[in-house]
């Protein structure tokens, strides 16, 4: 299923507060919550309400959703001065990238000196 919530997904049930989380920001279609193994300082997850595994399964129809989910990361970024000079925006997108929770999701991670290529 790619639309609407799952009852056995993680981050559906992070997104209607049936599973606490350090929540950032919500709205009706995105909520942004603190990692619970952060990775750097600052390491927000970030989702659309909206169950969609990952960018691999977007269509057309989500064009606007990841406009928005793009453009709020920018926002919540501005929330966290540690974010003032440079941050680090993921989505890892199935296994071999590492995906773990099949809820798309951007990582928004800064407040260190990163290093490139990632692992
Ligand atoms: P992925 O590995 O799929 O790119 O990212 C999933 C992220 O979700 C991981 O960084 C993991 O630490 C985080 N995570 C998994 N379960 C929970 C949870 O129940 N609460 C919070 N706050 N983060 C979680
Ligand atoms: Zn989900």
């Amino acid at each position: 299923m790619l639309n609407g919530l799952l009852s056995n997904c993680i981050f559906c049930r992070i997104g209607n507060g049936d599973v606490r989380s350090d929540k950032v920001y919500e709205d009706e279609e995105f909520f942004a919550f603190k990692d619970i193994n952060p990775q750097s300082p600052v390491h927000v997850v970030v989702i659309p309400k909206k169950h969609i595994s990952d960018l691999s399964v977007a269509s057309d129809g989500d064009k606007v959703m990841l406009g928005c989910i793009q453009l709020l990361i920018a926002k919540i970024a501005k929330q966290f001065s540690e974010l003032n000079n440079g941050f680090r925006v993921v989505s890892n997108c199935g296994y071999d990238a590492g995906q773990t929770v099949f809820h798309m999701h951007y990582h928004l991670l800064g407040g260190r000196i990163f290093a490139w290529p990632p692992g």
